[in-house]
């Protein structure tokens, strides 16, 4: 068992508190915290700017992780696949995705998922447990390693990987502390998006210790009889409640609420559907991602008609919402939507080392 401290488990006060607890001044929190946000510190050894007896005696409480890619898979149109062992037998899957040369990354919340969503893969493997902070900003991290190589930096999180962020706030809400820190990973609030099946108490939560964040909400059926049946969430907080929260979520100036839709073909993917999603949605700021459904083994639902997607989507364009409709990116390696697994078998993985 190691009872070394992670460090990359602390926001930035949480470190001040334990070197605290150490006798030592505030401001080697800020130290340590840059040379392992900015620098990408791994070890004491490299904190130059810090004597040695202080690293040593770091070194004998506290340590730092960080996650090596058991595999990398590249798509043809530039995403990116990573499979991180979590050294425990157990992995996730993180997703690089550059768009017009803004590098989005898709992170996981969890290994599994307690949500059980009809249509998603991850749903049917049930919540194995939940990341650590350090898990969390650690996908980032080595993904942004990466990155870093060609010159480039990443520019906007999404929350939209394995596992439902919201089921995970106490670890949940620390990485994303750490994320918009401007000693920490420096990203702007407005860079970081957190996507619920709907978790209403904890959508107040979030909003009461993150005012800034994005909000994405999976919306994905517009009456509560479907919703009940391929999100069952939607039984214990359903669609009215779940909006109301929506409009209580505190996003400053002219922000919107993200409401995801994957349409499944012949479920929820006619016009009568964005005839009502319009209605639920018209007095929120909106925007729309229509997700077409991707189809995977073992889930009996279709992928939309590219009519009933090109039908839907006019609908709501010609109705003044901003509608963004998926292009599935990574299809070709499983990297879309809803498509992240993460098994790690003995010795070997589906993916491919690159
Ligand atoms: N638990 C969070 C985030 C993870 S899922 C949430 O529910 O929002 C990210 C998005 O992928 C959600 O909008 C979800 O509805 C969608 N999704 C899940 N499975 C999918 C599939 N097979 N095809 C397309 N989208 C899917």
């Amino acid at each position: 068992m190691n009872h070394k401290v992670d460090l990359k488990n602390l926001t930035l006060p949480a470190l001040e508190q334990f070197l605290r607890g150490q006798g030592k001044e505030r401001f080697r929190a800020l130290q340590v915290f840059k040379w392992i946000y900015q620098q990408d510190a791994r070890t004491f050894e490299e904190m130059t700017n810090i004597s040695k007896e202080l690293r040593a005696e770091l070194a004998e409480t506290a340590y730092i992780s960080n996650l090596e890619a058991e595999a990398v898979e590249v798509g043809g149109d530039g995403t990116r696949k990573y499979l991180f062992n979590l050294g425990d037998g157990h992995a996730v899957e993180s997703v690089l995705i550059p768009i017009e040369g803004r590098n989005t990354v898709c992170i996981s919340s969890q290994v599994g998922c307690a949500m059980a969503c009809e249509f998603c893969l991850t749903g049917t493997f049930k919540l194995t447990r939940n990341l650590t902070t350090a898990e969390i900003v650690n996908q980032i991290m080595a993904v942004r390693h990466d990155v870093r190589e060609s010159g480039e930096e990443i520019r906007n999180i999404v929350m939209m990987g394995m596992g439902e962020p919201l089921h995970n706030l106490d670890n949940v809400i620390p990485a994303i502390q750490i994320m918009i820190d401007g000693n920490g990973l420096q990203l702007s609030n407005r860079r970081v998006t957190v996507s619920t099946c709907g978790l209403v108490p904890e959508m107040e939560r979030l909003g009461r210790e993150i005012p800034n964040v994005n909000l994405a909400v999976s919306l994905n059926a517009t009456t509560d009889e479907l919703r009940n049946r391929i999100m069952p969430i939607n039984r214990r907080y359903p669609i009215k409640a779940l909006l109301q929260a929506c409009r209580e979520f505190p996003l400053p100036g002219r922000r919107k609420v993200t409401f995801e839709y994957v349409m499944i073909g012949g479920i929820n993917d006619s016009l009568d559907d964005a005839k009502r999603l319009l209605r639920l949605i018209s007095d929120i700021p909106n925007k729309v991602n229509l997700i077409p459904f991707n189809e995977h083994k073992g889930c009996g639902f279709k992928a939309p008609t590219q009519a009933a997607i090109d039908a839907f989507h006019t609908f709501l364009i010609d109705r003044h919402v901003t509608v963004i409709t998926r292009d599935s990116r990574g299809g070709d390696i499983s990297a879309a939507c809803g498509q992240l697994k993460g098994k790690l078998e003995k010795g070997k993985s589906d993916l491919v080392t690159v």
